[in-house]
């Protein structure tokens, strides 16, 4: 199989080809044009034309089935080469704007979430991806696919910026490397352009690896799923919480080069029963002190066969004005494609169904 060009960000295309400054018309024509044939990249001489076709692929991956939910989010199966299968999601955060006169006042706005790896190691109790265990990492070039192929199959014009948030399938810090240069062929300025403050690495929490992407300074934010203010409940929702306890994820966080106008996300998985009572909500005011943190309270979305169930939206709301009173920005995520499998792993679990 030979690999494909995705993977290769701008100055290793440079180092491989001659001329170099043909990199930038080939990295035009795939992220402007959205072209899949080389031979459609009628600048570049037939020869290197020719190279590059015997050399490499263009397109890792292709649309296997979709679900558009009523409120505009469209989740994604994708089919890699090999077979195995990934999920992503364009969610709509805001539509297009109009005056009296139909002129365009906003362009729509959008976040895509994407996957890194196919199938998890990290096996949190409450998702279906892990389930299905770990297979393998995704490369650079099948993190980038996704996106590429979300802005084209929405006719969503290259100059259009999107936010990507690293929160599909899979662990994003568990796949660093490949994670890191996909981060750097998104933010190419003769490419997406999507800059490093659009893009959002959301973990489960591995300590260690926190502090090696922080040390990239790549400009990312981060997010940390941290669903529970106590290790033993944490390490029953995720049991890789034994090794990167509550304790070493808020100190690896402490440590993170924040953009000072940004605040860290901290995702909290609301389990009726489990974790959406008072002295939760006091915990988690305590172990958050001083930092600048955004908690975002996710209503747990039930699957069939999960034995966790969906809080009610009164205990939702009662722990969002514990936490706002006590001086944390916090928000309740928007349950967006309830209509469709869009919780990470449904989509996958239901096309392997059907083909059985
Ligand atoms: S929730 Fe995320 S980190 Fe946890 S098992 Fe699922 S894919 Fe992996």
């Amino acid at each position: 199989m030979k690999p494909t060009i995705l993977d290769c960000t701008k100055a290793e295309l440079c180092a491989a080809i001659t001329p170099s400054f043909r990199a930038k018309q080939i990295f035009q024509w795939i992220y402007s044009q959205y072209v899949d044939d080389f031979d459609a990249m009628k600048n570049l001489p037939q020869t290197m034309r020719t190279t590059l076709q015997e050399r490499y692929d263009i397109m890792p991956l292709h649309i296997l089935n979709k679900e558009v939910s009523s409120d505009g989010t469209i989740k994604y199966l994708f089919a890699l080469r090999d077979g195995k299968t990934v999920e992503s999601v364009l969610l709509r955060m805001k539509e297009a704007q109009y005056d009296s006169n139909g002129e365009l006042l906003h362009h729509a706005k959008y976040t895509v979430c994407v996957s890194t790896q196919v199938g998890c190691k990290v096996g949190c109790s409450f998702c279906l991806t892990a389930k299905g265990g770990f297979t393998r990492d995704l490369c650079a070039g099948e993190i980038v696919a996704q996106v590429l192929a979300l802005k084209k199959d929405n006719n969503i014009a290259a100059e259009r910026r999107l936010n990507i948030v690293y929160m599909g399938m899979g662990e994003p810090l568990d796949n660093l490397e490949n994670l890191a240069k996909a981060i750097t062929i998104f933010s190419d300025e003769d490419g997406l352009a999507i800059s490093t403050k659009r893009q959002t690495v959301s973990t489960s929490g591995l300590s260690s690896r926190i502090d090696q992407l922080g040390a990239m300074n790549l400009g990312v934010h981060i997010a940390i799923s941290l669903h529970a203010v106590d290790d033993t409940l944490r390490s029953e929702l995720i049991p890789m919480n034994k090794a990167h306890n509550i304790a070493s994820i808020i100190e690896a966080v402490k440590r993170f080069p924040i953009d000072t106008r940004k605040r860290v996300m901290f995702e909290y998985l609301m389990i009726k029963g489990k974790n959406d009572d008072r002295s939760s909500a006091k915990k988690l005011v305590k172990l958050l002190h001083g930092i600048k943190a955004k908690v975002n309270l996710i209503y747990f979305n039930p699957y069939e066969g999960s034995t966790y169930e969906r809080p009610s939206k009164a205990s939702m709301v009662a722990f969002q004005e514990y936490l706002i009173a006590h001086g944390l920005l916090c928000t309740i995520r928007d349950s967006k494609g309830m209509d469709i499998s869009a919780a990470c792993g449904q989509l996958k679990e239901k096309t392997d169904q059907e083909m059985r």
